[in-house]
């Protein structure tokens, strides 16, 4: 039992070091031969608080109302300066080249306070570029494609078709930028519904980016909604119904799953990945509790 003997050791150590006014853990755990956080938990249990590091009382101060803040913040929530929205039409400052642009050329941005990058677009897509070169970019650029084409497989199935049909010709992209005043001649397909594959504007860069997409158009089977609704409510309040749904598609390369979908997996005599035993149990009580509630 090596934990009761480190303990050990951490009170020996607590014996000579007991009029110390301040405990080191870092120092003790080199003494004892072990971590700081295993030294950390021991002497919480043992209830020694002379380890622990003293808040220091907040220095900064708002200098309307002395409310403790923040290092980084001039002022209170209440007395910071709100900053002016942007607006259509007037030019703002490019952190990053310091030129005035308009509003256009700033991409929009939850994360930022105005609601704008502050770079603008010509610089984003310099340092985008250049980091996309790097090995961390290209690591980082694949997981997100694949992250995005699991989660949105409809919008995979609409650019394929888009792509298919230029191909076959049955789809003509157009020569410029769809958008009023833009002529731009380097368009993509821009959807507004992926649902409806081959309905698109061909837009420029910039406008397909303007432009609001579908967030998730994807309508869930009743199967699904079904599925899902069971697993939670009935079973266990999690969302396991959901990676299980999006494992059967992967493996049989379906947009839905179905009934005969699901006997399959069941009996599937290899395994399935992302399917175990509990999938198994739980699909069978399902299509159970279906079964009876046909009778
Ligand atoms: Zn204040
Ligand atoms: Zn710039
Ligand atoms: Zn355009």
């Amino acid at each position: 039992m090596t934990s009761v003997t480190t303990k050990n050791r951490v009170q020996e150590y607590l014996v000579i070091h007991s009029s110390d006014p301040v405990l080191n853990a870092s120092e003790i755990g080199r003494t004892v031969g072990t971590s700081r956080q295993r030294v950390c938990q021991i002497l919480d249990s043992i209830g020694e608080t002379r380890h622990k590091r003293q808040v220091k009382a907040l220095r900064h101060r708002c200098p309307v109302c002395e409310i403790p803040i923040s290092r980084n913040a001039k002022h209170c929530k209440e007395h910071s300066v709100k900053r002016q929205e942007r607006k259509e039409g007037f030019n703002y400052l490019c952190r990053s080249c310091s030129q005035y642009k308009p509003l256009e050329q700033f991409a929009k941005s939850n994360r930022h306070f105005s609601g704008y990058e502050t770079r603008c677009l010509i610089c984003k897509a310099e340092w985008q570029r250049r980091y996309n070169q790097t090995r961390k970019g290209k690591e980082s650029h694949l997981k997100a494609n694949r992250r995005s084409s699991r989660k949105y497989p409809e919008r995979v199935r609409a650019y394929y078709q888009v792509y298919k049909s230029v191909r076959s010709g049955n789809l003509v992209p157009a020569e410029q930028c769809e958008e009023r005043g833009c002529r731009d001649t380097n368009v993509r397909a821009s959807h507004t519904d992926y649902n409806k594959p081959l309905e698109v504007r061909w837009l420029c860069a910039l406008h397909t980016r303007r432009t609001d997409t579908p967030r998730v158009s994807h309508v869930s089977s009743k199967l699904e909604t079904q599925f899902r609704g069971y697993i939670f409510e009935q079973i266990d309040h999690t969302n396991s119904a959901t990676r299980w749904i999006n494992a059967l598609k992967r493996y049989y390369c379906q947009s839905d799953i179905s009934y005969s979908l699901l006997i399959d997996a069941i009996n599937s005599p290899e395994p399935i990945p992302g399917l175990g035993r509990q999938f198994k149990i739980k699909a069978r009580r399902f299509l159970d509790s279906i079964i009876k509630s046909l009778d």
